[in-house]
């Protein structure tokens, strides 16, 4: 599933591919997908759009338009945002193409069709009700601390509240707990200062090394040119079930947290 470092890979792989491209006919072969704002039809509001730039909110990519729309897609489980070229064949379940000129395309496909293409107009106020930014300015140590004060909620499910701090999933959540040696399980509020301070370190330090290698690829997620990430290789407790902690040598567990799968290690986590 896509989280913060996927997304930010492959908005980067469309900053250097499709920016300044017009698009000269847009298809959707699954309406359901494809969401424009009362009123407008979809695929006719794209037709003739140039692409004026492509950014990462949480884990929505956004591909701005000229007009000053935005094109905001969420990739859910198996979404999938790729440039592809003439004569490349579609992936499994394409429900959106943006046809460029010159031949080039850019596909949204989704076996599951959970993910979503949505055009939202300029004032929209699409993620409002988003977090902060971790690897932003604003995701300071002290502001972490205010938000954790006085939550009794699991730490690591308020991690993946989007709510609060927006890009994190279950993936890195995981694995921040880990390099901050905190079990999942603690009540938010029971962390001490210095913890909080640990933890705001590993989930940048994290996300960071994560987007170096080009994101985690343990399911359907590849890049805006159809590569796997590297990431994967580099995890110390997500799908490690039974392997040695590789601090401390005692096997990991799997438990479930708010119906996620949560790996850990019960000697170094507290
Ligand atoms: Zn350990």
């Amino acid at each position: 599933m896509p989280e913060l470092p996927e997304v930010e890979t492959i908005v980067r792989g469309l900053a250097a591919t499709i920016v300044g491209k017009c698009i000269e006919r847009a298809e959707v072969r699954l309406p359901k997908i494809a969401v424009a704002p009362l009123g407008t039809q979809f695929a006719r509001a794209l037709s003739g759009e140039r692409i004026a730039g492509v950014r990462r909110r949480g884990k929505y990519a956004i591909v701005d338009l000229q007009s000053g729309r935005s094109l905001v897609t969420s990739l859910r489980m198996t979404g999938r945002l790729v440039v592809q070229r003439t004569g490349e064949a579609d992936f499994p379940g394409t429900h959106v193409v943006l046809w460029f000129r010159g031949g080039r395309r850019l596909s949204f496909a989704d076996v599951r069709t959970f993910g979503r293409m949505r055009l939202v107009e300029a004032a929209e106020p699409w993620d409002r009700d988003l977090g902060v930014e971790p690897l932003s300015s604003g995701f300071t140590p002290q502001g972490f601390l205010s938000m954790l004060a006085g939550r009794t909620t699991p730490i690591k499910a308020l991690l993946l509240d989007q709510r609060r701090v927006a890009g994190i999933g279950n993936i890195y959540a995981c694995e921040a707990l880990w390099e901050a040696r905190i079990r999942p399980s603690r009540p938010a509020r029971a962390l001490t200062k210095a913890a909080t301070g640990r933890l705001h370190r590993a989930i940048v330090d994290v996300l960071h090394r994560a987007i170096d290698s080009r994101g985690t690829s343990v399911d359907d997620y590849v890049d805006a040119g159809g590569l796997r990430g590297g990431f994967q290789n580099a995890l110390a407790v997500y799908g490690r079930l039974g392997r040695p902690c590789l601090r401390c040598g005692h096997p990991i567990v799997r438990t479930v947290l708010g119906q996620r799968g949560t790996w850990w290690c019960r000697r170094c986590q507290r």
